[in-house]
């Protein structure tokens, strides 16, 4: 008899997107140009200098240094893992678990609540009111109730766009009983940081731990790095649980040397701003429902058209966005990732067919 899977992961389905063959690709949030030329050449140079027959530094040491100086933290307050879904993982490893809970506030980011599931961590869900804001009388109430170990806020929260103003996040850091995690993969297209409050932590309140990416505003989905900002004994916890040599050699150069480059990573951002204010701006002459974005994408809602069928309709003119008119408080709903000006155009041309 072969063992079946655990009977609590039976119940789980996966995350993706659905990948189709299209031109336009506009499904998961990713930087629509290519890292610095001169980032390549770098790490092709540092590439052929490692001791790749060696275990990497089992520390990162450089590459934490690296992003410490970059937001003005000690290297003790940064960890660093596969991409900012291994920081969400290891987090929960440490501190989730059976008996003990997160809470989350939907519609958000549906990997907190998944991974909170795979490590046997109890999920309390709460709602955000109909435009997508926190309602504080229902985080005090879901906090109070659940008293979990991790609280997260997605900001600006994938898949609405809507970023938490500081005042928010502090009110949300007053009530939170124990960690407060809050997830900033789009962090840099935004005008406010949470990173603030771990830089000047007030025992009072719940410690805060800022999770960052280098697969969007970098350029570099296809490296896998992503790191968390935190008290240092929440990095202690991390390192405690996350496998030996988890990072490897090449990752922490690529890393590294990118943070040579902020300029260009800022130059890129502000294009991609630009260009959501103007696909914002068509949007909102057209039949659809829309919601400020402070990401590097839009939600939208088709009026009195079915979500699936204007998704097939942009498929069939070869654009791909994300249907997340299944996913919980979105019915309706698809998003947009903000493209270069070309594939926006492909995109705004093919919705106006679309809902002709
Ligand atoms: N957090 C949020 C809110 C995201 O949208 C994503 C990417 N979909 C991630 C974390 C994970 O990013 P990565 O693992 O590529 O760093």
């Amino acid at each position: 008899m072969r063992p079946s899977v655990r009977p609590d992961l039976a119940r789980l389905s996966g995350y993706h997107s659905a990948q189709v063959d299209v031109e336009v690709r506009l499904n998961t949030n990713e930087s629509p140009y290519g890292p610095p030329g001169a980032w390549r050449t770098e790490v092709a140079a540092a590439v052929a200098g490692l001791d790749l027959n060696r275990y990497p530094d089992r520390e990162a040491r450089a590459l934490r240094e690296a992003i410490a100086r970059l937001h003005g933290v000690s290297v003790e307050q940064v960890f660093c893992a596969n991409g900012s879904n291994e920081v969400l993982q290891s987090l929960l490893l440490a501190y989730g678990g059976p008996g003990r809970s997160v809470a989350v506030f939907e519609p958000t980011y549906q990997l907190h609540a998944h991974i909170a599931r795979v490590t046997g961590t109890g999920v309390a869900v709460g709602r955000r009111t109909d435009d997508h804001a926190l309602d504080l009388g229902e985080v005090a109430q879901v906090l109070a109730h659940a008293e979990p170990v991790v609280t997260f806020l997605c900001s600006p929260n994938n898949p609405t766009g809507r970023a938490e103003p500081p005042d928010v996040v502090d009110a949300v850091a007053a009530l939170a009983p124990g960690l407060l995690v809050v997830d900033e993969a789009y962090g840099q297209f935004a005008r406010s940081s949470a990173l603030e409050r771990v830089r000047h932590e007030d025992p009072e309140d719940a410690a805060t731990v800022v999770v960052r990416t280098f697969s969007k505003t970098w350029s570099m989905a296809g490296v896998r790095l992503g790191y968390l900002v935190g008290p240092p004994e929440v990095v202690e916890a991390c390192e405690a649980v996350v496998l030996p040599y988890h990072l490897d050699a090449v990752k922490q150069v690529a890393g590294r040397l990118a943070l040579d480059h902020v300029e260009e990573m800022e130059e890129r951002v502000s294009l991609l701003v630009e260009e959501r204010g103007r696909i914002a701006d068509v949007l909102g002459g057209l039949p659809v429902d829309t919601w400020p974005s402070e990401a590097n994408f839009l939600l939208f809602r088709p009026r009195g058209r079915s979500a699936a069928v204007v998704w097939q309709g942009l498929v069939d003119r070869s654009v791909l966005v994300r249907d997340c008119s299944t996913w919980p408080g979105l019915s309706g709903c698809l998003r947009v990732t903000v493209g270069t000006r070309e594939e926006n155009d492909r995109f705004l041309e093919a919705l106006e067919a679309c809902l002709r």
